[in-house]
């Protein structure tokens, strides 16, 4: 019967391959051998203490120039006493989903504070801006719908793009032209969903988020906009770069994260109350995973209620990183001309880009290496990040070390 020989060839095929399989232990050992061939080899480096702008390392003090702890708030009196007395109320987990019995007070709360800090009718928070991006794109998008992503969007959006059955088209970066031509040639899909970024993770540049709002609208395409790396530090107490530059009615969908500026940990969607009604009963990563730990609910709520008080801080950190980059610059260093936080120094290769990374080490100051597939192959850089408590002499530090160790490479 041709069924049953269809089934021996099947058996005898897959004893051939059987034959030919590692051990795990040395089919992994081939596969790391090969990333770290090309340089690309990754660590786990333990900090001791919390991340703050000096850290210990082995025994060693570090200068730390690349947490996303921007404004200091992971280690602010204020949050941390949040964290303690609600994990004194609530206890330390909690322990269900959301739709289970994981709904606590504390993440009513901070959705209610959200929704009123952002502008938007209703919030929802996700235990990650990874699943929150992945719940978004897959619970507004399916098959015969499209998605147009900017190349450089975070993983988390790429992750979800690939995840959704929709068909994804990507425009180069910030590149509004581009994002049009899709825009006209896409009359088959139903729905059009646009994301991007609004400053950008490993660039700190900024996506053109009026232009890309017109276009949008003239299209009828929703938008969505990623502010992992604006929310704390951009807009109107820290509300982020759309409220900046007053397009809230114009994005449909808010995502942020409390792991970066706000010091917490989690991410927020904040939108319409059909929005977040949507997403509590389509976003699997929303559904099918543990709430947020109330204490972090209730840490992020303290850090919205410090943005708001002190909005100087935001302030302060971007004019000392623009300062920075401007010493950078004159000094002969990639360094974009970007107003964020965030400041690139491109070196290139990925090898060389650990090689300074090692040798600002050597000197006492921890900044990353980046390199593919987190940024495009040749674009390796160190990722500096300045947090509002860093003092004077610690950025002169870092200055004075990336000009002496890193120029000489260019
Ligand atoms: C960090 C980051 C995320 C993911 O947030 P987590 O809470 O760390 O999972 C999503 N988008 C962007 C742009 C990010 O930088």
């Amino acid at each position: 019967m041709a069924a049953s020989r269809s089934q021996s060839q099947t058996t005898e095929a897959a004893g051939s391959r059987a034959a030919d399989r590692l051990p795990l232990g040395s089919a992994l050992g081939r596969e790391l051998q090969d990333i770290s061939a090309r340089g690309l080899r990754r660590f786990l480096r333990c900090i001791d203490g919390a991340q703050d702008t000096s850290v210990r390392i082995e025994g060693r003090d570090y200068l730390l120039f690349c947490s996303n702890n921007y404004l200091g708030l992971a280690n602010h009196p204020e949050v941390v006493a949040a964290a303690r007395d609600a994990l004194a109320r609530y206890g330390a987990s909690a322990v269900s989903s959301r739709l289970v019995s994981g709904h606590m007070r504390a993440h009513a709360r901070l959705e209610h504070c959200i929704a009123e800090w952002k502008g938007s009718e209703a919030a929802l928070v996700f235990s990650t801006g990874y699943q929150a991006n992945i719940g978004v794109i897959t619970s507004l998008v399916g098959h015969g719908d499209l998605v147009v992503s900017d190349e450089l969007n975070h993983a988390s959006i790429i992750d979800g793009c690939r995840l959704a059955s929709a068909q994804t088209a990507i425009y180069r970066h910030g590149d509004v032209e581009q994002l049009e031509r899709i825009l006209a040639g896409s009359g088959g899909a139903e729905r059009v969903l646009i994301v991007t970024e609004s400053v950008f993770s490993m660039d700190g540049d900024h996506a053109p988020l009026k232009a890309i709002a017109a276009t949008a609208r003239r299209y009828g395409a929703w938008l969505m906009v990623d502010e992992a790396h604006a929310a704390g530090v951009f807009g109107p107490g820290g509300a982020g770069l759309v409220e900046q530059l007053g397009l809230q009615e114009q994005v449909d969908i808010h995502m942020g994260t409390l792991g970066k500026a706000l010091g917490s940990f989690g991410a927020y969607v904040a939108g319409s109350q059909a929005l977040i009604d949507q997403l509590v009963n389509r976003a699997r990563s929303f559904i099918f995973t543990t709430g947020l730990p109330p204490s972090a609910a209730a840490a992020a709520e303290a850090a919205i209620g410090v943005c708001k008080r002190e909005p100087e801080r935001a302030r302060g950190l971007l004019t000392r990183a623009r300062e920075l980059g401007v010493r950078l610059r004159a000094a002969g260093l990639a360094v974009p001309n970007v107003e964020s936080q965030i400041l690139p120094v491109i070196i290139g290769k990925a090898q060389s880009t650990v090689a300074v990374a090692e040798a600002l080490l050597a000197r006492g100051i921890y900044v990353a290496a980046i390199r593919p597939p987190t940024v495009p192959e040749g674009t390796s850089r160190l990722r500096l990040s300045l947090m509002a408590t860093h003092s004077r002499e610690q950025i002169d530090a870092v200055a004075q070390a990336l000009i002496e160790t890193a120029r000489p490479l260019r």
